[in-house]
């Protein structure tokens, strides 16, 4: 019995049985003979309980590697278990880069597409929203092929389905040709951000901030196309080891949050200070898969929304004013980032263009009061959780969030009758009384 935690260490599981697949055949058997509830890791980058098993849990590190690339369709078959920083060479040698990431390159791409993980971009969808087919291993034990041709009922829901209706062993990406991307970050007052905010969103390919909530600049950072020069792409096993570096000011900040920690009337004067230390580096150009992922290696647990697009503005301002106004200690700061609209299921960005903001506190740090009263703007809003990120929500108020939500539980039962996916968070999601 291998003990399990998630990245931040929130989450901790003991499963009976710990499989390590080497083959599709070996997830067969695993899924279809092992103790329940089967639940897969990626690499437990999620802060919510979505992996946790006290039955098998399965990982698919042995599953990994690029299984063929067309160039003509723009398409990426890879297999589930790779990690999204092994991805980015081998696809560039293929003439082929994914259209956005997200703020890391450690996810396993199934765990990724398996909660919806997104970048920035007002015309870029999730990575979810990228996938156009994938194999699914069911609770029978059959494999599935899904497409828009084949199980397209499947595929509708799978793409977002965090290994409730099985589990993924390929899964095909489409992806375009080869792109370099400049990145710029500066500082800007809060109120300017708000009046540009709209030219802002259109003028970059992608535009993002992060907000400390007690200053009163943000860090804005955008990434656009260039043809300008850029070094030569990194090896694999250098993109692994670049985001596992933990930097100087990565030190320095994880002292700051410490001392905050245990002095929290200190957190205003060291947001201030930490919104002028992140400018950070400036004004380079990378090839895309180098240019999205940052290291982040100062442990904090997370809560984020997507919201209307229209209404964000508004949600993150007054998010920030009641951070001020409870005087809740937090080091970390708001983010907020574009997403396009898609048409799966269970994708918090289903038939809704959305902004997301993510509040984080540290790891250790008690995060109740900041995410209860993050959480309760959120839902004034009409706001739907990341499926990775921490939230109170069940199968009641899901029901009012996705128009699809019926259709994704029949769908769900019909593939797996008797629970066997089902853990007690994702019972609580669908509430589905204990098998
Ligand atoms: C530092 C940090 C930065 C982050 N940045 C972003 C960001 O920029 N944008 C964003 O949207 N999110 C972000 N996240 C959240 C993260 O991307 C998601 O939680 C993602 O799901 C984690 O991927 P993982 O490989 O760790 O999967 P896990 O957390 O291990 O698993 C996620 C879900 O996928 C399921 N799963 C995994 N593999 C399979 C499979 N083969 N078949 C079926 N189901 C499977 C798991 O059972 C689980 O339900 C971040 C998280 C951290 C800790």
């Amino acid at each position: 019995m291998a003990a399990w935690t998630n990245w931040s260490g929130f989450v901790r599981a003991a499963p009976q049985r710990s499989v390590n697949p080497g083959t599709e055949a070996e997830i067969v058997a695993a899924v279809r003979d092992g103790p329940a509830p089967v639940r897969v890791a990626g690499t437990g980058h999620s802060f919510t309980p979505i992996v946790e098993s006290n039955g098998s849990l399965l990982s698919l590190d042995g599953i990994a590697g690029v299984v063929r690339t067309d160039a003509n369709a723009q398409t990426a078959t890879v297999r589930a278990g790779s990690k999204i920083h092994a991805l980015g060479r081998p696809l560039y040698d293929a003439g082929l880069a994914l259209k956005n990431q997200g703020d890391i390159d450690r996810q396993a791409i199934a765990g990724a597409v398996g909660t919806g993980t997104h970048g920035t971009g007002p015309t870029l969808g999730s990575l979810s929203s990228e996938v156009t087919a994938f194999r699914l291993v069911s609770a029978s034990g059959e494999v599935l092929e899904c497409s828009a041709q084949a199980n397209a009922d499947v595929w509708s829901a799978g793409r977002v389905s965090f290994g409730s209706l099985g589990v993924m062993s390929e899964i095909t990406m489409s992806a375009r040709s080869i792109y370099k991307l400049r990145e710029r970050n500066w500082l800007m007052p809060a109120a300017v951000c708000w009046h540009e905010l709209a030219k802002l969103r259109d003028a970059h390919r992608h535009f993002e901030f992060f907000w400390f909530p007690y200053a009163d600049d943000v860090v804005a950072k955008s990434l656009d196309e260039t043809d300008d020069e850029a070094p030569a792409p990194k090896t694999s096993e250098h993109m692994r080891l670049r985001g596992e570096r933990v930097t100087n000011d990565q030190r320095l900040f994880n002292l700051g949050c410490t001392i905050a920690k245990f002095l929290p009337s200190l957190s205003p004067a060291l947001q201030r200070m930490f919104t002028r230390a992140a400018m950070g580096t400036s004004d380079r150009v990378r090839w895309s898969h180098e240019a999205f992922p940052s290291p982040r290696n100062v442990k904090f647990n997370e809560m984020e929304y997507a919201v209307p697009a229209a209404n964000g503005a508004d949600c993150i301002q007054e998010i920030a004013e009641a951070v001020r106004n409870k005087k809740i200690a937090t080091c970390f700061p708001l983010e907020f980032r574009f997403v396009k609209a898609d048409d799966i299921w269970l994708s918090p960005f289903y038939k809704r263009d959305a902004v997301t903001i993510s509040v984080h506190q540290f790891a250790g740090q008690d995060f109740t009061t900041l995410f209860d009263t993050a959480e309760a703007i959120f839902k004034r809003y009409g706001g739907r959780p990341h499926w990775g990120k921490m939230h109170t929500l069940g199968a009641r108020e899901f029901e009012a969030l996705y128009p699809k939500w019926d259709d994704y539980r029949a769908l769900r039962r019909k593939l797996d009758p008797t629970g066997r996916f089902l853990n007690s968070h994702l019972r609580h999601v669908f509430g589905e009384s204990d098998g």
